[in-house]
This record gives C-alpha cells, structure tokens and sequence, in this order.
C-alpha cells in the first residue's frame, strides 16, 4: 500500500503538532479497546443516552443499540451542564450502571470525565474517557486523562480551531498516550439557526493529514433529531472511522438532550439507512490510499 504524504506547507502550519500528523512511520493508529478495533477497516458507532438516568433506561438502551450494531455504550455520568440548575449526571452511581450494561452486553464503555481528581474513578469503570467539548483546553485534564493509560475521546471545543484540537491531542500523545479518537462535535459560528455548525471538513482535513481515528457526533453538531440522520451520513462520506450518537426511548423525557436524541425506531432506521453508505466507505478509502498527497 503506498504511503499518505502530509503536504509540506500542512506539516510547517501544524508543526506544533506534529507527533498527530501522519508521517512515514505512523500512517494510522488503531486504538483497540476490548474485542475491538476504533480507525481500523470497521465504522465504529457508539450510540446510548445523553446522561444515564436510570437503571432500566441504560440497560434498555445497551440492548437496543448492541441489536442494531453499536459497539459502544455512550451514556454521561458527570455531566458539563450550561445551566448550573440542571441535571450534572448521576455520578459514581451512573459509573455503576454503566459497568453493569457492559456486563450484560458486551459494549465498551465511553464516558466524560470533566475533573482531574475524578480521572482515577472513571478510569476504573469507563473503556474510553470522554473528554467534552468544554474541556479541550483544560491541559492538566488531558494530560491527567492520558496517563490512565485509557484511550482517550477528545472532543472539538465549540470554539476550537482544528489546530486547537490537534494541540491538545498532541499533548495526550505527549504524555505518554497515543490511544486518542478525534471528535467533530460542531462549532459555535455566526450562525445560529442550529445548536451548532457541523464542520464535516474538519473531519475530511483530520483523515488527510492524521493518523488518529476521527468520529462524528451528528447529534450535538446539530441538536435536532430530524437532523441526525443526515449528518450521519455526511460523516460517513467525509471519511469518518465511526460516530457517537444519542439515543434514548423516550427522547421527549430525556433529563438532557431530549431534543438531538434519536428514539429507538429513528435510531433502527438511520442504522439501514446508513448501511450502504458504510459500505461504499469501506470501497472510497481502498481507492483513495495512495492517491492523494
Ligand atoms: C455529550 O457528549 O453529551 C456532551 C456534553 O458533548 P460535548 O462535550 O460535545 O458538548
Ligand atoms: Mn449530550
């Protein structure tokens, strides 16, 4: 297989991060996490509630999207709220609920750690330690999250540049952890007709010129269920190696993120209809190695 060159004026722009850049020792990382393999041929879906709620709604939701081929359990235990009054997660017991939905199905867990001092706690329970959109520029965080020694899943901050995100991924790689997912979650920009504007070229730029993995989150990029489906799709196009959605059987009683959250029956039919899509995917990037530089 030929080798990705990263453009010479790309390799000067983001030298400051350089140890994300593709080179001709590490083209792509695959970071394994239990049976499975995130940046490798497969599109990884991690899929579950906004915030674990209850026990019977994360063990509901764990068996319905494992049904419809999610590998991983997404689900927020402590959770960055905007507003102070509103639900901040259920804590150690929802890290409990969590562990109990891996053990009966199998999916790895994802799961947002917001605070250096809770990093040994969720580390304990989570597969993959979440690190949210307002948190990408909290370095003691990252660096703390890194030397867990779990793969880390760090999110684009609403107002980062993909430099930003690429420093603060060099910094987890810095520290000792080359097992980092890049994530698109979408930007605050002028315009404000949705929650926020997806940059799917970010996702498209990131597979270009990095080695590690890169997902979509179609449901906070847009905050609008009827939406989610469609940037699903776009994310699967622009090259993505998987996607975190939100799911929940009664989106409308959601404690958090009702609104983006896919129902079950909405969540079965993005599933299909994204099958071929993930398909030609598979097709697109046996082509593309190789020919680009
Ligand atoms: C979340 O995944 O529920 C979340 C809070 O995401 P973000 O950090 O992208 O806003
Ligand atoms: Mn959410």
């Amino acid at each position: 297989m030929e080798r990705i060159r990263v453009r010479a004026s790309w390799q000067e722009r983001f030298a400051e991060a350089s140890d994300v850049l593709k080179s001709s020792q590490r083209q792509q990382t695959v970071v394994r996490v239990l049976d499975l393999e995130i940046g490798g041929s497969d599109f990884i879906t991690m899929a579950g509630p906004c915030s674990v709620e209850t026990e019977q709604q994360i063990l509901s939701i764990a068996a319905h999207v494992r049904k419809q081929g999610a590998r991983v359990l997404r689900g927020g235990a402590f959770k960055p709220r905007s507003s102070p009054y509103a639900f901040q997660g259920l804590g150690l017991a929802g890290l409990k609920l969590l562990a109990k939905a891996r053990s009966e199905t199998g999916l790895a867990i994802v799961t947002e750690v917001m605070s250096e001092d809770d990093v040994p706690l969720v580390a304990e329970y989570a597969d993959i330690l979440q690190i949210g959109s307002r948190s990408m520029e909290n370095y003691t965080l990252i660096e703390a999250a890194a030397r867990s020694g779990k793969p880390i899943l760090l999110k684009r901050g609403m107002m980062a540049t993909v430099e930003d995100l690429m420093r603060s991924a060099q910094l987890a790689i810095g520290a000792g952890n080359p097992n980092v997912i890049l994530c698109e979650r979408g930007i605050r920009t002028f315009d404000n007709a949705l929650r926020n504007t997806y940059d799917p070229a970010a996702i498209a730029l990131l597979k270009q010129i990095s080695h590690l993995p890169v997902i979509a989150d179609p449901s906070h990029a847009c905050g609008h269920r009827e939406l989610v489906p469609a940037l699903a799709r776009i994310g699967v196009a622009a090259g993505a190696d998987g996607m975190i959605v939100e799911v929940h059987p009664q989106p409308e009683k959601a404690w958090s993120d009702g609104e983006q959250s896919l129902s079950f029956d909405e969540f079965d039919g993005m599933m299909a209809m994204l099958e071929p899509y993930i398909a030609l995917r598979g097709a697109a990037n046996r082509t593309l190695v190789g020919r680009v530089g």
